[in-house]
């Protein structure tokens, strides 16, 4: 043992001599607790994860996207006692623009066209889109003729006779246009169809107003969706401006002629036989006009033969 061991002994047994003298008998021994060292350690991270390698993003397929089917518009009657009843079109009868012809309501069966046709002539007989024309008319003037014609002709609006008869086209002129079907291009009244832009007689016989025909353009339509013709033959500048919608100043001149196209129906505008009452000079040109209605139709013209060489 070293110098310094022989001192601690004799310093602690001198400290418990004097202790023992003192009166302590015993000594508290020390807990472990106490004597223990406690050695805390910092927690021993994780190991980082291992970084993936980064790969090449997968190629994602685009989900089908169901793009949402418009309803069909259910058009608002203007009041209930005039309520045209329409039927909305299932979508997928809508026919495409590139459809001929162009209509957006599947065909009406020839055997029921003359049913729809009355029906919607009761609708109108009722109608007071024009509160005005209303009040002062006899009667509606729908449409005559054949359900299933392959043409149609579409004038201005009744004259007091038509007012009176409730037909179209039975006063003078109404006379010059069968002179026109039956003479003229061979046919009979009754098998073309015939109506006018407007069904009420507006007063003093004058032009019906830019309102006044499209108030009434979805009962024209109508018809024409009915009947379906193949051949529209608009008698007329304000036929011509109602269902071509042509500037009101262009000329019945530049428009007769050569064809147009509603609804994919080829269409061909010639005068009213109003006009040819007070302009017979015109006559000429309406005959060329009935003429080349009759070639596209395939009907023969007066002192030719069908398919004669033109
Ligand atoms: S002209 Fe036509 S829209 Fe006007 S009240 Fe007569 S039927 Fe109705």
């Amino acid at each position: 043992m070293t110098d310094d061991g022989h001192e601690l002994i004799r310093q602690v047994r001198q400290r418990l001599e004097s202790l023992r003298r003192a009166g302590v008998e015993a000594m508290p021994r020390p807990s472990v607790r106490a004597a223990a060292v406690v050695t805390v350690r910092p927690p021993i991270a994780p190991p980082p994860a291992p970084v993936p390698e980064p790969s090449p993003l997968p190629v994602m397929e685009p989900e089908p996207v169901a793009l949402p089917v418009p309803e069909p518009p259910v058009l608002v009657p203007e009041s209930v006692s005039e309520a045209s009843v329409v039927v909305p079109v299932p979508v997928s009868a809508v026919g495409s623009l590139f459809d001929e012809p162009g209509f957006e309501t599947p065909p009406v069966p020839a055997s029921e066209r003359l049913g729809v046709l009355e029906t919607a002539a009761a609708e109108v007989a009722r109608c007071k889109r024009c509160p005005h024309l209303a009040v002062t008319r006899t009667q509606t003037v729908y449409g005559t003729g054949s359900p299933n014609a392959r043409l149609m002709f579409i004038g201005e609006a009744p004259g007091a006779d038509e007012d009176r008869l409730g037909q179209p086209f039975v006063g003078r002129a109404g006379q010059l246009l069968t002179d026109m079907i039956t003479k003229g291009m061979g046919l009979r009244r009754e098998d073309v169809y015939i109506a006018n832009i407007l069904k009420c007689r507006p007063p003093d016989n004058r032009t019906p107003t830019p309102e006044e025909a499209a108030n009434c353009s979805s009962y024209l339509e109508r018809q024409i969706a009915v009947v379906r013709p193949e051949f529209l033959c608009l008698l007329g500048k304000t036929a011509a401006m109602g269902i071509l919608g042509v500037d009101p100043m262009s000329s019945l001149g530049r428009l007769r002629g050569r064809w147009h196209r509603h609804s994919g129906i080829k269409t061909l505008v010639t005068y009213h036989p109003s006009y040819l009452l007070r302009n017979p000079a015109a006559k000429k040109d309406a005959w060329e006009d009935l003429q080349l209605l009759m070639k596209e139709m395939g009907l023969a013209i007066p002192g030719r033969k069908r398919g004669a060489s033109e």
